[in-house]
């Protein structure tokens, strides 16, 4: 009901503006407006706005889906809580992973980024993000990665209830544990319902008589916890999604871990799908003559036949000396040898000798 802003507005970008130019305009604002830095009264206000539009337009599809649809394609298909817990890992980039602004989330928005999500539905778990760059070379056997993950974990004291040991949960009677309060406003004609989160359970519809005193209630707190898990051969750069190993949500739904991945460019190597390509400098008497080279792959030495007069840019396929692809399995592509002819700059007294004598030979 309320005008909402245009999301590009609010961030003051343009609409094709690329994703790192909206990620350092976000920065920008987000430092001039972070509530512990200005106290102006609409500060916080202001600040929830960015937060909310780049959270939006950080995600491709939901910028996708907000280009085309506007405010109501975004807001029909996510929850406010979807929103930012699907954004984590943007506002990660942002300020750095557990950075200052996590403790800004929690007051502003309840709750870690879409870590709460309570009002309607199941709660969810917020996202984590793992980066990882890996080289041509484990794109072909794969990377076993196994590391900590910084997240919210089920609080051991209370085993994810939220109460101390021995107490229990009531029913909110603010709400009748319905977690959300209705309200009816006539306008003119017109009455506007608006469901409201209900603020004495914060949406959870039960109130807890004694929290837990570790987890303050909550069920989970900062913790980590390792994590095992293999990037696949055939990877590609992009982002991986790895269910449920994100934040954990005792009642509700796990957050997931996305798993970011570059791959490393290769000295030697150019990657194309299933394909690598390689160029192999040869002079013009070995293209002339012909020859046999030892040249690398990415797994040990292969030789590669060159014939008697071999042209510039010829191309040697090798059978399966290429990478998997990450969906069809088995196979590798072909490695693509490009012959590239070189013409010596410095001759020594015979080399010269020989040429002019090829030369007098070609021209009589
Ligand atoms: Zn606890
Ligand atoms: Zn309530």
């Amino acid at each position: 009901m309320s005008a909402k802003r245009d999301y590009y507005e609010v961030l003051g970008v343009d609409r094709k503006a690329p994703a790192d130019e909206i990620k350092k305009q976000y920065r920008k604002l987000a430092l001039k407006f972070h509530p512990d830095r200005n106290n102006t009264a609409d500060a916080t206000e202001h600040f929830k706005e960015i937060s909310e539009a780049y959270a939006v337009l950080s995600d491709d599809a939901k910028r996708q889906l907000y280009d085309r649809h506007g405010h109501e394609g975004v807001d029909g298909r996510y929850s406010r809580e979807d929103i930012f817990a699907g954004a984590q890992g943007n506002f990660d980039e942002v300020f750095g992973r557990a950075g200052d602004f996590e403790s800004i989330f929690e007051n502003i928005f309840g709750g870690r980024a879409g870590g709460r999500g309570g009002d309607f539905g199941t709660k969810r778990g917020a996202d984590r993000m793992y980066e990882t760059t890996v080289t041509l070379e484990e794109v072909l056997r794969g990377k076993q990665i196994d590391t900590e993950i910084k997240k919210r974990i089920t609080c051991t004291d209370c085993r994810g209830s939220g109460c101390n040991p021995g107490t229990g949960k009531n029913r909110c009677r603010a709400c009748g544990g319905l977690g959300q309060i209705k309200q009816t406003r006539r306008m003119g004609f017109a009455a506007f319902v608006t469901a409201m989160p209900c603020s004495a359970c914060r949406g959870q519809g039960v109130i807890v008589e004694s929290p837990c005193s570790a987890c303050k209630g909550q069920g989970n707190k900062k913790g980590k916890k390792f994590c095992s898990f293999k990037v696949p051969p055939g990877v590609t750069t992009g982002d991986y999604i790895i269910q449920g190993e994100g934040d954990e949500v005792p009642d509700g739904e796990n957050g997931d871990l996305i798993l970011r991945v570059r791959v490393k460019e290769h000295e030697l190597f150019e990657r194309d799908g299933k394909n690598i390509h390689i160029l192999l400098p040869i002079s013009i008497v070995d293209a002339a003559l012909g020859r046999t080279i030892d040249i690398p792959t990415l797994d040990g030495k292969t030789t590669v036949k060159i014939s008697s007069g071999s042209q510039p840019d010829t191309i040697i396929k090798v059978k399966g000396r290429g990478v998997p692809h990450i969906q069809q399995g088995g196979g590798r592509g072909d490695m693509h040898v490009h012959l590239v002819v070189t013409v010596p700059k410095k001759l020594n007294r015979t080399q010269r000798n020989l040429l002019e004598e090829f030369q007098r030979e070609s021209n009589r």
